[in-house]
């Protein structure tokens, strides 16, 4: 495209911030305001300079983001250069450098990649190894441990060094942390795998260490170019600072509001201290948003105006006023997902809207089940994006473990998971007595298979014969690698293994849906083989397929996203990204501010941040939910709305009377008397309070039985039903409810009688509900309140 029709695609402030390239800027701006519009733009000025793609770096958070970075620097630019640019996430770029240099560092190039759950598997297997006690050294504690070291740079055996470090976990009766630490390294190393934190460490120790090195790739990436820089940690700051030392040409963008990820050792700081580290950086300020209505815009900023540590920023819009953001109280989680299926139809019809237009954002993944279930029978097309993604199941976590073992057989997570999978008589006990073989002798659990006899390996003959046909079985397709394509092995190993074998037998739904996942995946390598032979690439094997797999983070992926269907995602996942609607829900005290962070005020912030990352991913339309009671953790607890609610400008927001009162947490009883008020209110304005009187007092008919109407109004006493005794026995009393009656459900909400039948213990209503549709209550078992 013609630079000039190029640049007028930007607004002023937006032109100056691509055009300056003569050294380092950085971008600071609000949500929606271009600053990832002005990296694709950069590009795409730098190549029509004449900058080869070859010579550009750019890091995203998310594989999605290069995608679409690609994709549009392939509209502007065309589709051969734009595949030529080195852009993708950190972890992405960073494997494939290590790839190149992996003897360097002590790894062999076909090393492989551990997700969350291989690292948290070693790390346990490690603790039992010490015979700690796992409910002190906590696996997953450890893990975040070890994973904050690593990217803060501290090595093993700094942590053993640092005193701070070991006095820390002294007091938290701890200590062995860096025994631990130290021995995952080790076992990782001797394994040729990484762990995710293992790409960034070890990037930083290349360049640090390989002076060579590090100059090949500062002469090779002429400029760099970091997305969401707010969310950088130091080991990811570090590396894009030794890469621009040489040339200073580094343009990072970023928005300190939307800094969601402290938890992950990200620090803000490297957004604040920029201009420290490059003191003839240019800053550039963007000020309007071009995603949002004004409503949405103006609620967003009136909300991060709550937080004390943030840098002032103007941010405006001037599209639509549009509608005000939409706050709705559920009864219960249950209902929550019927009103935002019940929205998602309405508003898809009345704005003709496609399904992809929306999005459910969520502070916690167990939160999607209930917007499932209620998405489902409205059926409703969705995805999950993340959560348990496709790579995340069982069925093609085997299948995926055949593979890594093939490429990397020292590999001994994948070891672990394949060696009785399918079922070959190979028990716990022999897995025990080959591990403690392999340690013995410093071996991989694969090498110790391979020689039985030579590492005195205690089995009897039949089980070492097993051992031997997995060997063989195993060797077999490694000496495939070489030859075979991607999609011919994997299809080899997934019949040859028995893994087919055991899906076909199984008949069962769980069985089937096995099966589909397993074709689906063999398609998936199939295509993947086809679009890189596109690309023009040769010999794609095996190892490719699995670099590209493990490199997609459980929040990240795949593509589909496109398609006709709703999304659901966690805010955090969400970061980048815009929805024509969104529903912000689950929006309660000690959900979302989530009750871990909501003690120390810079974990509120952060918690206000995510929030206002997930107003500000809305276009159109943006509705905020939250629900009374919430079944978590096995029981449903009364919830109070969150404080965060509060903190919008009411201007910006559409509530009924009643649902925002009491939004400060600790104050639920009054939420709920200013409720039935509301109910009373609406009752008495239709004027039908008489008849409603008249039904009650036709239900009651022992005297004894509730209490004045105002004592009745204001406690509603199911709400704890579950975990205490109602301070009045309601449930027995309603058999002699009748039809026409309005009652309020502890889940369904507020509904209408419209038949009853049946006698003493299998008496029914069935019950006519205002969002939840018609359902039968068996009445010894229902949990309702009559109005
Ligand atoms: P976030 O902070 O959420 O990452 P951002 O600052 O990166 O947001 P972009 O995603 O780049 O913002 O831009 C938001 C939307 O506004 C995009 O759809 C983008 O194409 C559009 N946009 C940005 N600038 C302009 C412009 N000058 N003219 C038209 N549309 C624009
Ligand atoms: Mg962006």
């Amino acid at each position: 495209m013609d630079i000039e029709n190029l640049l007028q695609e930007l607004n002023e402030s937006q032109r100056k911030a691509v055009e300056y390239n003569d050294g380092p800027s950085l971008v600071i701006a609000g949500a929606g305001s271009g600053k990832t519009r002005v990296l694709t733009y950069k590009i795409a000025y730098l190549l029509n300079l004449g900058l080869p793609p070859h010579n550009i770096l750019s890091l995203t958070f998310t594989n999605k983001a290069a995608r679409e970075m690609k994709a549009r620097v392939g509209q502007l630019m065309g589709e051969s250069v734009a595949r030529r640019l080195w852009m993708g996430t950190f972890h992405s770029i960073f494997s494939r450098i290590l790839r190149t240099e992996a003897e360097k560092i002590g790894f062999t190039s076909n090393f492989t990649i551990f997700d969350s759950a291989d690292s948290r598997n070693l790390i346990k297997t490690i603790i039992k190894e010490y015979q700690l006690d796992d409910k002190t050294y906590k696996p997953a504690r450890i893990q975040a441990m070890i994973s904050n070291a690593k990217n803060a740079l501290v090595s093993p055996v700094a942590y053993a060094q640092s005193k701070e470090m070991q006095e820390y976990d002294m007091k938290a009766k701890i200590p062995m942390v860096r025994d631990i630490y130290r021995s995952y390294n080790a076992r990782l190393q001797a394994s040729n795998t990484m762990d995710f934190d293992d790409l960034l460490y070890y990037t930083n120790r290349l360049f640090r260490d390989h002076p060579e090195v590090l100059k090949t790739y500062q002469d090779r990436f002429q400029f760099i170019l970091v997305d969401e820089y707010q969310d950088t940690n130091f080991a990811q700051y570090l590396v894009v600072k030794q890469l621009a030392d040489a040339h200073h040409r580094v343009c990072v963008v970023g928005d300190d509001a939307q800094s969601i990820y402290s938890f992950r050792g990200a620090n803000i700081d490297n957004i604040l201290n920029y201009k420290s580290n490059y003191p003839e950086a240019r800053i550039f300020k963007l000020e309007q948003n071009y995603r949002s209505t004004q409503n949405i815009v103006n609620a967003a900023n009136s909300l991060i105006k709550q937080n004390k540590g943030q840098i002032q920023k103007n941010v405006f819009s001037e599209n639509q006023v549009g509608e005000k953001l939409e706050v709705a109280s559920a009864f219960s989680d249950f209902e929550e997902g019927i009103i935002v299926a019940n929205k998602i139809q309405d508003l898809r019809r009345s704005k003709d809207s496609s399904y992809s237009d929306f999005v459910i954002l969520y502070r916690t993944n167990a939160q999607s089940r209930v917007f499932e279930e209620s998405l489902r029978k409205k059926n409703i097309p969705y995805r999950i994006y993340g959560g348990l993604s496709f790579y995340q199941r069982k069925e093609i976590k085997d299948v995926i473990a055949y593979f890594r073992m093939v490429v990397n057989p020292k590999d001994e997570e994948a070891f672990k998971r394949i060696i009785n999978y399918p079922t070959r008589g190979i028990g716990n006990t022999t897995v025990g007595k080959i591990v403690d073989t392999a340690q013995l002798h410093n071996l991989s659990l694969w090498e110790t298979i391979g020689d039985p006899l030579a590492h005195n390996l205690n089995v009897n003959t039949g089980t070492a014969k097993k051992l031997n046909d997995f060997h063989t079985l195993i060797d077999g397709f490694i000496k495939e690698l070489p030859v075979a394509s991607a999609y011919e092995l994997a299809t080899k190993i997934v019949k040859e293994s028995g893994i087919a074998r055991e899906a076909y037998q199984d008949q069962t739904p769980e069985g089937m849906s096995r099966q589909e996942n397993l074709q689906e995946l063999l398609g998936g390598i199939h295509e993947f083989c086809e679009s890189r032979l596109e690309e023009g690439e040769q010999n794609i094997g095996l190892i490719d397929f699995l670099s590209e797999v493990s490199l997609l983070s459980d929040q990240d992926t795949d593509k589909e996203v496109e398609q006709e269907k709703v999304t659901m995602m966690t805010i955090h996942a969400s970061k980048g990204l815009e929805f024509k609607n969104v529903f912000v829900v689950g929006l309660e005290e000690d959900l979302f501010p989530s009750s871990m962070t909501k003690s120390e005020p810079k974990g509120l912030e952060e918690e206000r941040r995510l929030f206002y990352v997930a107003i500000t991913r809305a276009e159109q339309f943006c509705m905020l939910t939250y629900a009374k009671s919430r079944f978590r953790n096995g029981q449903t607890n009364s919830c109070n709305p969150s404080r965060f609610l509060k903190d919008i400008d009411r201007e910006f927001l559409n509530a009924n009377a009643g649902v925002l009162e009491g939004t400060m947490g600790g104050f639920s009883q009054q939420t709920q008397g200013n409720f039935w008020d509301t109910v009373r209110r609406n009752r008495e304005e239709k004027e039908e309070l008489q008849e409603v009187k008249r039904k009650e007092e036709s239900i009651f008919e022992r005297p004894q039985i509730p209490v004045s109407r105002e004592d009745k109004y204001s406690k509603p006493n199911f709400v704890n039903a579950r975990n205490a005794e109602p301070k009045t026995p309601l449930t027995k009393d309603i058999y002699g409810i009748q039809v026409g009656a309005v009652i309020k459900h502890e889940r369904f909400g507020i509904g209408t009688v419209s038949a009853i039948e049946g006698d003493a213990a299998s008496r029914k209503a069935t019950v006519e509900f205002e969002n939840a549709g018609v359902k039968q209550l068996l009445l010894k078992f229902a949990r309702f309140d009559i109005i």
